[in-house]
């Protein structure tokens, strides 16, 4: 039987030279893998009081939102800056090279929120430590973060468990 790894391809030199990005478009557009990688992700939080779910952009509220409506709850985006349209927290991070801005509606969150937080995939963990701070910072309390991919090397899990998070992965 294939697992949600086999579903997903390696693109070489994209988006620059010597990156192999990992495609979850195939996983996406398949049934059986969406719906394995949807349930697998879903699996460590069974039982758990969830009040939202936030995800990333933009592969993340693919994810966020299939995951969000198999449990009955509402979903939050976490936006590039200037994409949302309502008053926004912005924490800004580091890329590869410079500096990028996410943004949330500061109405999105209520204090003492259960919040899961979805993205395809944890590299150096920049984008999610933003999100988490965003989240943080609206006084949602964070039951996990999950992720189809960890890239190990790149240290995102070790960053988000030294910020006091749990991190599901499915695949490396
Ligand atoms: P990080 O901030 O952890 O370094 O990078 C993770 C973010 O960049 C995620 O939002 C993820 O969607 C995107 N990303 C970085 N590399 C890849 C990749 O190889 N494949 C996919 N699908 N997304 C990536």
């Amino acid at each position: 039987m294939k697992s949600v790894k086999d579903y997903i391809r390696t693109i070489v030199d994209f988006p620059h030279e010597g990156i192999l990005f990992r495609d979850v478009t195939t996983l996406f557009s398949d049934p059986r893998g969406f719906r394995m990688a949807v349930d697998q992700m879903l699996h460590p939080y069974a039982g758990m009081q969830i009040d939202k779910v936030v995800g990333l952009e933009a592969r993340g509220f693919i994810l966020g939102g299939a995951i969000a409506h198999q449990l009955t709850l509402g979903f939050v985006p976490i936006r590039k800056k200037g994409k949302l349209p309502g008053a926004t927290l912005s924490e800004s991070y580091t890329l590869e090279y410079g500096e990028a801005v996410m943004e949330i509606h500061d109405d999105a969150i209520q204090p003492g929120e259960k919040i899961l937080l979805v993205d395809d995939l944890l590299a150096t963990g920049g984008t999610a430590e933003a999100g988490i701070k965003l989240i943080e910072r609206m006084g949602g309390e964070i039951v996990g973060c999950s992720f189809i991919v960890d890239l190990p090397e790149l240290g995102g899990r070790k960053k988000l468990e030294e910020l006091g998070m749990g991190v599901d992965v499915l695949c490396e």
